[in-house]
């Protein structure tokens, strides 16, 4: 990112490039889609203190989220599930940079190929990914409260 001073990637350059995401992509492992978020949170319980003091806050609880059908699915997960599969979901957000990098070095070859001067290039769409997120931060009704 932030290099447009040099302009897109060209020629054997980019089929190095091209080369080296695919031989990643490889070796990329199990991706999992979604996000593990950490939160506090009250319960229903009338006149408990989970109302009154954050203390009081039940959990943390781990929790894998993910939208299946347009719906925010969440699974509760142990400390030890939650650290086994936080890999598998940096490889999916690593499997997505690659594809959408990817994906640009394509369109790129392309526009050179057919003698485009401006390359019909998208930049790397981050959209998913930030949705993706903001739909998280909504699972927790308050004190959500993700990472460490
Ligand atoms: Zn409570």
């Amino acid at each position: 990112m932030g290099d447009a001073s040099q302009g897109p990637m060209t020629g054997p350059e980019a089929e190095n490039r091209c080369r080296a995401i695919m031989a990643e992509l490889s070796e990329i492992g199990l991706c999992l889609p979604g996000s593990l978020v950490e939160q506090k949170r009250t319960c229903s319980t009338p006149g408990c203190h989970c109302h009154d003091d954050e203390a009081h806050l039940h959990g943390p609880y781990r929790l894998w989220t993910r939208k299946v059908n347009g719906k925010t699915q969440t699974r509760v997960l142990t400390e030890e599930q939650f650290e086994r599969y936080r890999g598998w979901i940096d490889n999916s957000h690593r499997l997505h940079e690659l594809v959408a990098e990817l994906e640009q070095l394509s369109a790129v070859a392309m526009a050179e190929e057919a003698n485009w001067s401006e390359p019909e290039a998208p930049a790397p769409d981050r959209r998913r990914n930030r949705q993706a997120h903001v739909a998280t931060k909504q699972v927790g009704k308050r004190r959500a409260k993700a990472g460490k």
